[in-house]
Order: C-alpha cells, then sequence, then structure tokens
C-alpha cells in the first residue's frame, strides 16, 4: 500500500509564502521564472503574482510515468527559454524527489548563460542528493497535490482524494462514449 501526503490549498499558499519571504531575506529577486511543466506551473504562477514577477518561462520535462515508477532518463518535450542572458532566474516545481529533474533542468538553464540560477520546490524528499536552494517542507511520502489529483486516481483509484466518485463516473462515461 503507497501512503501519501495530501497537502491541503492552505499548505500550498504558506510554502509559497515562506519560501518568498526566505528569497527576500537573502536579497534575491528573479528577473525571470522558469516553471517545470506541468506540476511547478501552478507554484510559479503563484509565486509570480507574489513577487510581481511576469517574465515566465517553461521546460517540459519528465522523469516519471507514475507513482513511484520512473523513466530512467529524463525525456525532454520542450525548451521554452528565451532572452534570460545575464538574468537571475528561479526554477520552480512542485517537489523534488532524486532531484534529478532539477539538476537536468538547471543543466538546460546554464546553456542560457543567466548570471544566476537558484531552485525553489514546495515539498523535497529526504533523500534527494541535490536539495533545492528554497524549499518548504521535507516529506516522505508521495504527495498527491491540489492540482494533480486526478493524474494520480486515473494510476490507482485506490487513492484517497475527495470528490473522488464523482471523477470516477466522469472516467466510466468517458470509457463509453471514447
Ligand atoms: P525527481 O527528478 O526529483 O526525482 O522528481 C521530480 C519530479 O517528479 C517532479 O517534477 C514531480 O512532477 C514528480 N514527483 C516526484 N515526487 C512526487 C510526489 O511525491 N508527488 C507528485 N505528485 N509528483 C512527484
Ligand atoms: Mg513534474
Ligand atoms: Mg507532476
Amino acid at each position: 500500500m503507497v501512503e501519501y501526503y495530501i497537502p491541503k490549498w492552505e499548505e500550498i499558499e504558506e510554502g509559497i509564502l515562506n519560501m518568498t519571504e526566505r528569497m527576500l531575506s537573502e536579497d534575491f529577486i528573479p528577473d525571470v521564472i522558469v516553471a517545470i511543466l506541468t506540476g511547478g506551473v501552478i507554484p510559479a504562477k503563484l509565486m509570480s503574482d507574489v513577487l510581481g514577477i511576469k517574465n515566465m518561462r517553461y521546460i517540459d520535462v519528465k522523469f516519471y510515468k507514475g507513482v513511484g515508477n520512473r523513466e530512467s532518463k529524463p525525456i525532454v518535450r520542450a525548451v521554452y527559454v528565451d532572452n534570460i542572458e545575464n538574468k537571475k532566474v528561479l526554477v520552480i516545481d512542485d517537489v523534488s524527489d532524486t532531484g534529478e529533474t532539477l539538476d537536468f533542468v538547471g543543466n538546460v538553464i546554464a546553456m542560457f548563460n543567466p548570471s544566476l540560477v537558484r531552485t525553489a520546490t514546495i515539498f523535497v524528499k529526504p533523500w534527494s542528493r541535490k536539495y533545492p536552494d528554497y524549499y518548504y517542507k521535507v516529506v516522505d511520502k508521495w504527495i498527491i497535490f491540489p492540482w494533480d489529483k486526478w493524474e494520480v486516481v486515473r494510476e490507482n483509484t485506490e487513492a484517497p482524494v475527495d470528490k473522488k466518485e464523482r471523477f470516477l463516473e466522469i472516467l466510466k462515461r468517458l470509457r463509453k462514449t471514447g
């Protein structure tokens, strides 16, 4: 049985504000935010609104196939990055597990010659070989975010999330019509 950690929206907000406060206390204000698709998009949007930074970029990279199930190599689908030369960059994702995604994205970003690159994820796993520069909490379970709960339920219908019955009903109807 997989054990899950299911943060509420309140905890996501707390995490974003907490990381932003620490960035400010270190006088780190990025010029550009790079979101790792797709889990990093909502944290990046929240952070960009808090900081008032409209300058966003995206990297579509994936290691994982599902819960606890990973590809051995990163799959880069697209790099939506330009114009970050000599800029301070903050790379954001929702969680860092092994640290490989952040490592890999850091290397991709470095090719664009930014002046500084820092990383932030709301959560980090205790076994991660490289912690992000900013994180809110260390969690050793599989995290179900408000933004990927249906992705998780698709993989494992036993996942303990609310409104699941309605979602499964929708899935059933989609399978009938598809
Ligand atoms: P890493 O490359 O650090 O091992 O894995 C990071 C990526 O895997 C993140 O972009 C995230 O999408 C996914 N991931 C890793 N652990 C979790 C988790 O506990 N919950 C969810 N929802 N995604 C995770
Ligand atoms: Mg991801
Ligand atoms: Mg994800």
